[in-house]
């Protein structure tokens, strides 16, 4: 199978699936205080230790959760739960459905949702940022970049714009962590939301970073786990691995990078040369190397997807976690698409595993899909 999802989920980097099994063995519950519990707690901390090395951050502002979608939750809950008088958010449109969901969550207890506005290339207008923003707003949420399109926003100035009017900044780092240098400390970010199985970790296990200083309460109820931020017995060898494999992936990262994106340069430029009305979606300047997102007149995403699996290759329509619903895709939407062509966004995003023969065989392989479709 040439695999063309990497932004849908990642394979397990082979460190990474070494630390883990190793890790499996070390079955005791950090919390308890025998020999088991400490040697959990032991490799629990030097995982901590090494993460916070490894994004030159504090090891106190890191919360090992169990992926994005709750780092978000938790960022934007305990936010706003704590302090309904902080009762406005400041979105972009083309936030993943882990931050819509929540606000959707919040906006029913009265918490007032403003969207900031994006452009047909999915830029946003961030003109508009301060015109939202109003002394009750509790929290600015963009994310660093987009899952379906790849596009990069521009972290550097949300994040001044809300230290500016003392707003905390959630960014989701979710679609660039172990592909960009975040270099967090720097900027003036609140919480950043990152998800292992994305960088070629295991699934299940993310963390959440929260800058010093920040005003958010817990919104999970139980044990002491992570000071008290995040209950629950931590999957240890879970965390190991996820750090295993950012390690690994900022080993060789700008390397990576730089093959990866001229794969995908290959790619869309193959494409475009070979089959008649293709459309790019997102901005052809400012996106992340692996990511490539295109309509084809006349051909239906969800056929197109079916199609290349069939042959072999594997790339998704819209956002992975709704594919199965044929819902046109709200970034696509977001960016004045008409309904029935946000349906049709086929994404291609790749990994420092693609080859140049994978490439090569998908630009054999898709234009005899798009002439069965089409019939000519
Ligand atoms: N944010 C973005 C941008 C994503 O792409 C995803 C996953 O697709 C998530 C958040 C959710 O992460 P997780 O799958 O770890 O819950």
């Amino acid at each position: 199978m040439i695999y063309l999802d990497n932004n849908a989920t990642t394979p397990l980097a082979p460190e990474a699936l070494a630390v883990y099994r190793e890790s499996m063995e070390v079955f005791g519950n950090a919390s308890s205080v025998h020999q088991a519990g400490r040697r959990a707690r032991a490799l629990l901390q030097e995982s901590r230790e090494s993460l916070a090395q490894l994004l030159e951050v504090d090891e106190a502002n890191l919360i090992f959760t169990s992926g994005g979608t709750e780092a978000l939750n938790l960022a934007m809950l305990g936010v706003f739960l704590p302090d309904l008088k902080k009762r406005h958010l400041i979105l972009s449109p083309v936030e993943h459905s882990a931050v819509l969901e929540t606000a959707r969550y919040l906006s029913r207890l009265g918490v007032e949702i403003s969207f900031l506005q994006v452009d047909s290339q999915g830029r946003l207008d961030l003109s508009s940022l301060e015109e939202l923003v109003r002394p009750e707003t509790g929290l600015i949420s963009v994310m660093w970049a987009n899952n379906e399109t790849g596009n990069l926003y521009p972290v550097d100035e949300i994040a001044e714009i809300a230290r500016r009017y003392s707003i905390p900044f959630l960014c989701d780092a979710v679609q660039v962590l172990g592909k960009v240098k975040l270099d967090i400390k720097s900027k003036n970010i609140d919480f950043l939301s990152a998800s292992s199985h994305k960088f070629h970790g295991p699934k299940g296990v993310g963390f959440l970073y929260l800058r010093s200083g920040t005003v958010w309460q817990a919104p999970l109820r139980g044990g002491r786990q992570e000071r008290g931020r995040r209950p629950g017995t931590e999957n240890i060898p879970a965390i190991a691995a996820m750090v295993a494999a950012l390690k690994r992936a900022q080993q060789t990262q700008v390397e990576d990078q730089c093959r990866v994106t001229a794969l995908r340069d290959r790619l869309q430029k193959g494409i475009f040369s070979t089959i008649s009305g293709c459309h790019l979606h997102g901005d052809p300047e400012r996106r992340v190397g692996n990511t490539l997102n295109l309509r084809i007149e006349g051909v239906a995403g969800e056929s197109a997807l079916i199609r290349l699996d069939m042959a072999g290759v594997a790339v998704s329509v819209g956002a992975a976690c709704e594919s199965g619903s044929l819902e046109p895709s709200h970034v696509l939407l977001a960016m004045g698409l008409e309904p029935r062509h946000a349906m049709d966004g086929l994404r291609f995003s790749l990994s420092r595993y693609n080859t140049e023969a994978e490439i090569d065989r998908t630009l054999e392989i898709l234009p005899q899909v798009v002439r069965q479709i089409r019939g000519f």
